[in-house]
C-alpha cells in the first residue's frame, strides 16, 4: 500500500489545475509511511484520487506531483519524461550549441531535478528529497540514454536545506574531470568549470539573449555589467564590437573572461576588465556607450526582499541610462523569481524618468527553450529581460 495524504475540503483546486506543489497546510490527514522522498498518492477531501508524487514531511511543500494518473512510477516512467524533455532541446539546438539544460525541474514535469549538458559531461542537481532518493535511478537512465563521459553532481545549493538535505557535490559517474570542458555556443567557445563554476558552471539560461546582443554589436562600444565569464561580451566580440568594458566583482570570473577572449581569437578588440562593485564602477564612468548590458544576480530571493531589490534595480538602470548615448541600447535583466514583468517594467520606467531619458521598449526577452516553464507553475519563471532604446 502506498502512503496517502488526504487534503482538506476545497484545497484540491490547484492540484486539479496541474500545480505540482501541495503545501502541508492543505493536508487534512496522512496514512502510511511519509518518509522523505517516498512516492505516494493524494486524495481530495471528498475521497477522489488526484494524483501521485513524492513526499517530504520536512518541507512546507509536502508533496511534489508527478502524475495525475494512477500508474507505476518506475524507471520507464522517468525515462519517458527525460526523453520528452531532451527531444525539445535536440530539435532546436543540435549543431548550434552543445551546452544546454536537458531537464528543467518543474518545467519538464520532473520537480526538483536539473540536468545540464556540457558537451559530453552531464551535471546533475537534486533539489528535493524525492529526487535525492531516485538519484541512482537517474544516473543509470542518463548513462544509458546519453552515454556521457562523466556525470558530476552539483547539489551544492542552499535551498536543499528547506528539504532537510545537506549540500553535496562530486563525481557520480565516469572519468575524472580534470580540466574545464570546452563548449560551443553559436560559434563562441567557452571553458566551463562544472566542478566549481557559478550555478552548474555557466549561465545557460542567457544563451539566446547573448546571441541577440551579437546581432547589434557591430562597431559598438559596449559595457557588460555583471559579466561573469564574459558570455555577453564574447558574443559581442564575435559580432565585431568596437570596444568592450566588462565589470564583475569576482576576480575569478574576470580571469575566465580574459581566457575566453583569447580562445575566441578576440584579443584585437580593446577590452577593459574591471573588478569591482558594478554600482560603484558605473557611477564613475563617463557617458559614452552604445550598448549597456545589466545581468545582475537575483536581488530578491524572497518576497520580503522586493522593496530593497527594486531600489537596486532602479539604481543600476538609472546609471545605465545615464551612460548611454543617443540611440543607445540597454539589455537589462532580472533573475529574481519574485520580480514580475509588471513591476520590473515599472522600475525601468522610473529609472528612465529619473535619468531624464525618453525610452522605447523594443522587445521583452525571457527564458530560452531549454528552460521551459510549466504554465501551471508560474513560480518557475524567473528570467525577465528587456531591450530598450534611448532616444
Ligand atoms: N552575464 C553573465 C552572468 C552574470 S551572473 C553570463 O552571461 O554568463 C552575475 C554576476 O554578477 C556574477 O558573475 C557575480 O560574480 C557578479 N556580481 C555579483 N554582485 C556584483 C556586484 N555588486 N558588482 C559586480 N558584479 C557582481
Amino acid at each position: 500500500m502506498l502512503p496517502k495524504i488526504i487534503l482538506k475540503k476545497g484545497k484540491e483546486k490547484p492540484v486539479l489545475r496541474g500545480h505540482p506543489w501541495v503545501f502541508s497546510g492543505a493536508v487534512a490527514r496522512a496514512e502510511g509511511d511519509l518518509s522523505p522522498g517516498e512516492i505516494g498518492e493524494v486524495y481530495s477531501g471528498d475521497g477522489n484520487f488526484l494524483g501521485m508524487g513524492q513526499f517530504n514531511p520536512h518541507s512546507q511543500i509536502i508533496l511534489r506531483m508527478l502524475t495525475r494518473k494512477k500508474e507505476v512510477l518506475n524507471s520507464s516512467f522517468f525515462k519517458d519524461r527525460i526523453l520528452r524533455a531532451y527531444a525539445l532541446r535536440e530539435k532546436k539546438l543540435q549543431g548550434k550549441a552543445n551546452a544546454y539544460r536537458v531537464v528543467n525541474g518543474e518545467g519538464d514535469f520532473l520537480p526538483g531535478l536539473i540536468v545540464d549538458r556540457y558537451k559530453d559531461i552531464l551535471v546533475l542537481q537534486c533539489l528535493t528529497a524525492g529526487m535525492e532518493r531516485l538519484k541512482g535511478l537517474f544516473i543509470d537512465l542518463l548513462v544509458n540514454q546519453f552515454h556521457p563521459k562523466s556525470i558530476y553532481e552539483r547539489s551544492d545549493v542552499s535551498s536543499r536545506r528547506e528539504e532537510g538535505l545537506s549540500e553535496v557535490k562530486g563525481p557520480v559517474y565516469g572519468e575524472e574531470i580534470d580540466d574545464p570542458v570546452k563548449i560551443e555556443e553559436y560559434g563562441c567557445w567557452f571553458r566551463v568549470d562544472v566542478k566549481a563554476g557559478q550555478k552548474t558552471g555557466f549561465y545557460l539560461d542567457q544563451r539566446e539573449n547573448r546571441f541577440s546582443l551579437r546581432e547589434v554589436s557591430h562597431g559598438k562600444k559596449i559595457l557588460d555589467c555583471f559579466c561573469y565569464s564574459g558570455g555577453f561580451s564574447i558574443h559581442a566580440g564575435i559580432g565585431r564590437a568596437k570596444e568592450i568594458t566588462l565589470i564583475d566583482s569576482s576576480e575569478e570570473a574576470l580571469v575566465k573572461a580574459k581566457d575566453h577572449f583569447a580562445i575566441n581569437h578576440l584579443e584585437n578588440i580593446p577590452t577593459h576588465l574591471t573588478k569591482g562593485d558594478a554600482f560603484e564602477v558605473m557611477r564613475n564612468l563617463e557617458p559614452d556607450y552604445d550598448i549597456v548590458v545589466l545581468d545582475p544576480p537575483p536581488f530578491a530571493r524572497k518576497k520580503g526582499h522586493l522593496p530593497g531589490a527594486s531600489r537596486g534595480y532602479k539604481d543600476l538602470n538609472l546609471q545605465a541610462f545615464r551612460l548611454l548615448k543617443k540611440e543607445g541600447l540597454l539589455f537589462t535583466f532580472s533573475c529574481s523569481h519574485h520580480m514580475d514583468w509588471d513591476l520590473f517594467q515599472k522600475i525601468i520606467f522610473a529609472a528612465a524618468v529619473d535619468a531624464g531619458k525618453r525610452v522605447q521598449l523594443l522587445v521583452r526577452r525571457g527564458h530560452p527553450i531549454d528552460h521551459p516553464v510549466d504554465l501551471s507553475h508560474p513560480e518557475g519563471e524567473y528570467l525577465r529581460g528587456m531591450v530598450l532604446r534611448v532616444l
